[in-house]
């Protein structure tokens, strides 16, 4: 098999060894005779993995018993919906920063289903940019804030969250795990697993307790944070293969040291924008430089002829998925936790040499 690096925004890379592991356990697993995905969602073995990823989660973020960390299907797009079904009460009216694509389009779920107050709004801004704190305009008594922590098109990224007085709430679906953070500063937290966490299947909510109780009765059992805690995300079948992916990631992640590997993150981010802004302006960055992700790093080219060449090459030399969000076309770079750093060489010096051909 030849070496392919994949800059694929997710479903994204994962680590080769939770790869090589699910495939030797495919067919055997435990010494069970059967594939993990044939067991029972009630058996003892399944369960053994259920609990050790709630585990291994609660570890990693360093989580009290006021929270809980549950599995949700439909994604993160779900919970775009779910926070304000369950967290915005009748009259309550909720903050939300629109940031940008994703943002936006958690401000259009909750304006469904009650009263939303856009605190700021960058959502159009190029260069792209995540508001200031000081911008933020909250309501008094609103029932959360909502941010996006990054921005997986735009290519931005909250470098300190702002404390609020309502409970934050965030999607971290492109940066979970992927760097530190003061998990008690968060009244709910939920992730797509199909970026840093897994393969897509399921979303990663973490929630505190107390929060999930504000639900009316009138909700639906499987849209209920409560249906999750009390039946510890086995009310109906779970997504049984992804939360064993996400267990074995977990077990990685522990393994690597999350202090690693966001030193790894921050160093793998640093030589991309370096090779831009060392370009003379043949590269450009399209956020604005202290609002840069570490995950997701877009640029244009001074053409679209020359984009389309630059993805085209990279992709015959091994280098897949680079293609910017068809909504905003340039050029994107995700490089997760997963992803190595000879991946990350091996894009600098290719766009050195793209450069040196077109420039
Ligand atoms: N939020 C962010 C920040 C995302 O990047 C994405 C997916 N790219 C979503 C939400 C939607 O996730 P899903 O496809 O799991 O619904």
């Amino acid at each position: 098999m030849s070496q392919v690096y994949n800059f694929n925004a997710g479903p994204a890379v994962l680590p080769a060894e939770v790869l090589e592991q699910a495939k030797n356990e495919m067919f055997d697993f435990n010494k069970s005779g059967m594939s993990i995905l044939e067991h029972s969602h009630r058996g003892k073995d399944y369960d053994a993995v259920h609990q050790e990823a709630i585990a291994n989660y609660k570890k990693l973020l360093n989580l009290s018993d006021d929270y809980a960390v549950i599995f949700v299907q439909g994604g993160a797009s779900m919970q775009f919906a779910m926070v304000p079904m369950n967290l915005l009460g009748l009259g309550q009216t909720a903050d939300y920063v629109n940031s940008g694509a994703w943002a936006s389009k958690a401000v259009k779920e909750a304006r469904l289903i009650g009263n939303v107050n856009v605190v700021a709004n960058t959502e159009k801004e190029i260069p792209t940019r995540i508001p200031r704190v000081e911008e933020l305009k909250l309501t008094n008594g609103a029932a959360y804030v909502h941010v996006t922590s990054n921005e997986t098109i735009a290519g931005t990224q909250w470098k300190t969250f702002p404390k609020t007085e309502a409970p934050l709430v965030a999607d971290m679906s492109s940066d979970m795990l992927s760097r530190p953070f003061d998990s008690k500063q968060f009244g709910l937290i939920y992730a797509g697993a199909q970026k840093n966490l897994g393969p897509a299947g399921t979303a990663l909510v973490v929630i505190r307790k107390d929060l999930a109780q504000r639900v009316s009765e009138k909700i639906p059992t499987m849209l209920k944070y409560t249906t999750y805690i009390e039946e510890d995300s086995l009310y109906n079948t779970p997504s049984c293969f992804t939360i064993y992916m996400m267990m074995l990631v977990t077990r990685w992640i522990l393994k690597m040291g999350q202090e690693n590997l966001y030193k790894r993150n921050v160093e793998k981010a640093a030589k991309i924008y370096t090779g831009i802004d060392n370009s003379g302006g043949f590269y450009k960055g399209t956020a604005v430089k202290d609002c840069r992700s570490d995950m997701n790093i877009t640029f244009r080219l001074p053409s679209e002829q020359l984009e389309e060449a630059f993805v085209k090459e990279a992709s015959n030399l091994g280098m897949k998925g680079l293609k910017g969000h068809r909504s905003v076309g340039g050029i994107r770079a995700s490089v997760y936790n997963a992803f190595p750093m000879e991946g990350v060489e091996a894009f600098t010096s290719f766009m050195r040499e793209f450069q040196k051909k077109n420039g």
